[in-house]
C-alpha cells in the first residue's frame, strides 16, 4: 500500500456506486484530488426501474451501466471491486474483500454511501420465500419466479390439478415499489400474457397488495392515497390494508387483520417491498464514534453529513437520519454533491458551506401504463399528467448513461406494443440465492482456495450434494 508522502494529491474514498457514490464521485472531477470508488457490484443501480426488469419490460443491463464505463472519461478516479468489511477511522483506511482478496486503501477524505437493504423488521427467515426488490438479483430471482408460476400453472392445469397458489401474487408493503410492483403484476397477468397460455387463463390470476398500514403510498397523503387504492382495485389489484404478515413459507403466507383475526394466502410468489435497513457500516462508524442509530440502523451525522469528531468522513443517502429526510434518490445525490463540493473547498481554503439543505424536487409512483401519482410542492397530480412527468423527470435523471437512453427508446415501443420482451428466465434466477446461502462459505473457499484447510474434494462434495438436494427438490423448489 502506498503511503500519504507518495502521493502528491488528496486521496478521496467513496464507499457505493449507487446514487450517492456515483454523483459524489462525478461531481469531484474537477477537484485536484485522487478519488477512489469501492463497490461491491461493477454496476451503478437505477434501482427505480428494478420493477420494470422484474416483470420483463426492461433488460438489466438497461438500468445497471458499469460503473467503470460512467466513470472512464474521469481521469482522476478509479473504481475497485470489494465488499467493504472495515472502516478504521483511526488510520483512515477501508477494508474491502472480493473473493477471499483483502485490500486496504487509505484515505484523507471518505464519503459512505452504502445505502440500505431490505429490511423483514426481524423476520429475516421470510426472504426465503418472499424476496426483496433491492438488487439486480433480487429483480432477476422475482422475474423467474413470477413468469415460472405462470408456467407451473399451465403443466397443473393441464394434469387437471388446482392451480389457485400459484396464480396468486402477493406483494407485501403498499409504498411506491409496492404499487409499481402490483400493478404491473396485475397488467402482466390481466393483458400482457393473457393469449399465451392454453390450459390456465391468465386474466383469473389474484395479485393482492398488503400493508399492515391504514393506506396506500402513505407519503403521498390522504387524498393520492385513496386515489392510487381506487386505480389498483380497477386494474385488479386487490387491496388489503392494516393487514400484517405474520408468517411467511414456501406455499403462502399468514396475515393478521386489525382485528387481531389470523388468515392465510395461498400463494406461491411472494414479493417484500415492505421496508429498510441502513447498511451495516453504519453500525461500524457508530461503534468508533458514538454516534446514534436509529431502528432502521441509519447514523446520526452532523449538519454537514460529516460524523461527530471526523470532520473528513462524510455519511450520504440512505444510510442517514439527518432531520428526517426520506429514502429516495435525491436526498443521495444532493447530499453526496454537498460533501464533494465541500471537500473541494476545503482543499482551496474556502469557508465551509452551511449546512446541508436538502432541496425536495418532488415524488412520483407510476400505477400502471399511463396512470402515475404525482407530488411537487403544493401540486398534487394524478393520472395521465402525472405518468408523463414520471416519464420525463427519469428522462432527465438517466439521460447521463447511454444505454439507459437506449431502454427509454425500447421501453417507448413496449409501452405502445404493450409487448414485453425480456421474459427471458433461467432456473439459476430462481435457485441461485439459496443455494449460494447455503453453500455458505464453500463456493467461495472453491475460488479462493489458497489457506483453504478443506480439501478441493471435500468443498466440490459439498457443492454436488447441495446441487443434488436443490434437484431432487429437497430445498428451495415448490410447486
Ligand atoms: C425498488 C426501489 C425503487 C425505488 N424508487 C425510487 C424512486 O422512484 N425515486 C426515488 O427517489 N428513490 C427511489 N428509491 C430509493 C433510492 O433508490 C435510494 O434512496 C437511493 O438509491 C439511495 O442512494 P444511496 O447512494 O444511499 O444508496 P444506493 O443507491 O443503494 O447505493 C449503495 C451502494 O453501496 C454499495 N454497497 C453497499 N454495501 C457495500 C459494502 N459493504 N461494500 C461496498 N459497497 C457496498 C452498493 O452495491 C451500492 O453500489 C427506490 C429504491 C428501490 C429499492
Amino acid at each position: 500500500m502506498a503511503s500519504k508522502t507518495e502521493h502528491e494529491r488528496h486521496r478521496v474514498v467513496v464507499i457505493g456506486s449507487g446514487f450517492g457514490g456515483l454523483f459524489g464521485t462525478k461531481a469531484l472531477r474537477h477537484a485536484d484530488v485522487d478519488v477512489t470508488v469501492v463497490a461491491r457490484t461493477t454496476h451503478h443501480l437505477f434501482q427505480p426501474l428494478l420493477y420494470q426488469v422484474a416483470t420483463g419490460i426492461l433488460s438489466e443491463g438497461e438500468i445497471a451501466p458499469p460503473t467503470r464505463e460512467v466513470l472512464s472519461r474521469q481521469k482522476n478516479a478509479t473504481v475497485l471491486l470489494g465488499d467493504v468489511t472495515g472502516i478504521d477511522l483511526e488510520h483512515r483506511s477501508v477494508t474491502s474483500n472480493v473473493l477471499g482478496r483483502e485490500l486496504i486503501t487509505e484515505y484523507d477524505s471518505l464519503i459512505v454511501a452504502a445505502g440500505a437493504g431490505q429490511s423483514y423488521f426481524g423476520n429475516d427467515h421470510f426472504s426465503e420465500f418472499a424476496p426483496g426488490m433491492k438488487s439486480i438479483d433480487d429483480a432477476l430471482e422475482l422475474r423467474g419466479r413470477i413468469f415460472g408460476a405462470f408456467e407451473l400453472a399451465e403443466v397443473m392445469a393441464a394434469r387437471g390439478q388446482d392451480v389457485d397458489h400459484l396464480l396468486t401474487f402477493v406483494v407485501v408493503g403498499a409504498g411506491p415499489t409496492g404499487v409499481e410492483m402490483a400493478g404491473q403484476i396485475a397488467e402482466l397477468a390481466h393483458k400482457t400474457l393473457k393469449s399465451d397460455f392454453r390450459s390456465i387463463n391468465t386474466r383469473q390470476a389474484r395479485v393482492i397488495l398488503l400493508d399492515a398500514a391504514p393506506q396506500v403510498l402513505p407519503p403521498f397523503g390522504a387524498k393520492l392515497g385513496a386515489w392510487t387504492e381506487a386505480k389498483l382495485e380497477k386494474i385488479g389489484v386487490e387491496v388489503q390494508l392494516g393487514a400484517m404478515v405474520i408468517a411467511v413459507d414456501e406455499r403462502g403466507l399468514e396475515v393478521q387483520d386489525r382485528d387481531g383475526t389470523r388468515r392465510r394466502i395461498e400463494a406461491v410468489t411472494k414479493v417484500w417491498a415492505a421496508g429498510v435497513q441502513a447498511s451495516p457500516l453504519g453500525r461500524i462508524l457508530a461503534d468508533q464514534t458514538g454516534a446514534a442509530l436509529d431502528r432502521a440502523g441509519r447514523i446520526s451525522v452532523n449538519p454537514d453529513l460529516t460524523l461527530p469528531g471526523h470532520p473528513e468522513v462524510f455519511v450520504v443517502g440512505d444510510m442517514v437520519a439527518l432531520d428526517n429526510l426520506p429514502g429516495v434518490a435525491q436526498v443521495a445525490i444532493q447530499g453526496a454533491q454537498y460533501a464533494a463540493r465541500e471537500i473541494d473547498g476545503r482543499l482551496r481554503n474556502k469557508a465551509p458551506q452551511a449546512g446541508f439543505h436538502y432541496f425536495d424536487k418532488g415524488s412520483m409512483a407510476t400505477i400502471s401504463r399511463f396512470s402515475a401519482v404525482a407530488t411537487v410542492g403544493k401540486l398534487r397530480l394524478s393520472g395521465f399528467v402525472a405518468w408523463l412527468m414520471w416519464l420525463a423527470v427519469h428522462l432527465f435523471y438517466i439521460t447521463g448513461f447511454k444505454n439507459l437512453v437506449t431502454a427509454l427508446l425500447h421501453r417507448t415501443v413496449t409501452i405502445i406494443g404493450n409487448d414485453l420482451s425480456e421474459r427471458t428466465v433461467t432456473e439459476q434466477q430462481i435457485f441461485a440465492r439459496e443455494a449460494l446461502k447455503r453453500l455458505d462459505g464453500a463456493a467461495r473457499e472453491l475460488v479462493s482456495a489458497p489457506g483453504s484447510e478443506r480439501s478441493r474434494e471435500e468443498l466440490e462434495a459439498q457443492a454436488l450434494e447441495e446441487a443434488r438436494l436443490t434437484d431432487a427438490g429437497v430445498r428451495g423448489r415448490h410447486d
